[in-house]
């Protein structure tokens, strides 16, 4: 009877462990799709992984700071807030949220203010006031909704906007998830509109 418990504690930390493995084989199948991905449309490399301290997750070119780090869970925090107001309950974990921080590709806006933004092929922007000959110029840019990720550009100072940036890319992944007429009313931009979508 011992020997039967000691054998079933046995099959059972194996398939713990399996299970385990599997899930951690998956995740970083998915990591690998998404790192080609963010890396195709920046052009740039993202060495680093690190994660918040509230947990979500961050691919990088450079190190970041904790100062970044702490404004992607600001960001993250007043949309979760505002989303469970709404009473939206999906992907309002930190750990759904999968981030890439890109080299900025202009350091300043149209004003001369320090807002570091990323080129991005222009698609539906074409011919419109953000289209700069076939790319424009975004503060952040969602990339995948299954699992939730978007790029924004490394900052050096002004963190508040990243929070902001963070905030905003996030609101059209929340609504995917949680509302999807709305999504559908306000993911394009250049048909008008653009952030704060909840209030
Ligand atoms: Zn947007």
């Amino acid at each position: 009877m011992k020997k039967l418990k000691v054998l079933l504690g046995i099959i059972s930390m194996f398939a713990v462990g399996f299970i385990l493995f599997q899930n951690a084989e998956a995740q970083s199948r998915a990591d690998r799709v998404l790192i080609s991905e963010a890396q195709r449309i920046t052009n740039d490399t993202f060495y680093n992984f690190s994660q918040t301290p509230n947990g979500a997750r961050v691919y990088s070119v450079n190190q970041p700071g904790y100062k970044m780090l702490n404004a992607i869970d600001d960001g993250l925090t007043k949309l979760f807030t505002l989303a469970r107001q709404y009473n939206y309950r999906n992907r309002l974990n930190y750990s759904d949220y999968t981030i890439f921080i890109a080299a900025p590709d202009r350091a300043k806006n149209g004003n001369k203010q320090y807002s570091p933004d990323i080129a991005i092929s222009a698609a539906q922007y074409a011919g419109t006031v953000y289209d700069q000959g076939g790319y424009i110029y975004a503060a952040g840019m969602v990339m995948a909704y299954n699992p939730c990720a978007f790029i924004i550009a490394e900052h050096t100072k002004d963190f508040q906007h990243v929070s902001d940036v963070v905030r905003f890319e996030g609101e059209h992944l929340v609504l995917y998830h949680n509302d999807r007429k709305f999504y559908n009313k306000t993911a394009d931009h250049s048909q008008g509109g653009g952030h704060p979508i909840l209030r």
